[in-house]
């Protein structure tokens, strides 16, 4: 035998071969790896067990999610740009207007589109227009028909 057998990967206890001989596991028979029966490769090769596997796995989620992020506002930065650049986007306007008359839910925005509402934006907060970034303008007109 010329490789070394490792310690146990969960308690640091020594490895030991068992009886049938050229299969290993933990000699500490409380060890959750006491029944291994793995052989020396298989032994000596086993992944390394992380201290904070819980950490790990939320971190690689964490960092998938901002990889993806990432990307996604990256491609909507530059799309966004490319937009502006060749003219197709206007570029953000400071206040954008929203009409509706009274008792009607559709807002009809200064930037051409629509949005559904019940409310005005102000009483849902809503400060900047979802289309185009202006400031929002509410004109709620009265006297509109049902
Ligand atoms: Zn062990
Ligand atoms: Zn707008």
């Amino acid at each position: 035998m010329t490789e070394a057998l490792r310690p146990c990967p969960f308690c640091g206890e020594a490895a030991k071969e068992y009886l049938w001989k050229y299969h290993y596991g933990c000699s500490n028979e409380s060890c959750g790896g006491y029944a291994a029966n793995l052989t020396l490769d298989q032994w000596n090769r086993r992944a390394e067990p992380s201290p904070n596997p819980v950490q790990d796995k939320i971190g690689a989620e964490m960092e998938a999610w901002e990889r993806g992020y990432a990307a996604a506002m990256q491609n909507v930065l530059i799309d966004g740009a490319r937009r502006m650049m060749s003219g197709e986007a206007e570029p953000v306007q400071a206040t954008c207007t929203w009409t509706r008359d009274e008792g009607f839910v559709v807002w009809a925005t200064a930037c051409a589109n629509t949005f559904c509402i019940g409310d005005t934006p102000a009483e849902d907060d809503m400060r900047f227009c979802c289309y185009c970034g202006g400031l929002v303008e509410a004109i709620n007109r009265t006297g509109g028909q049902r």
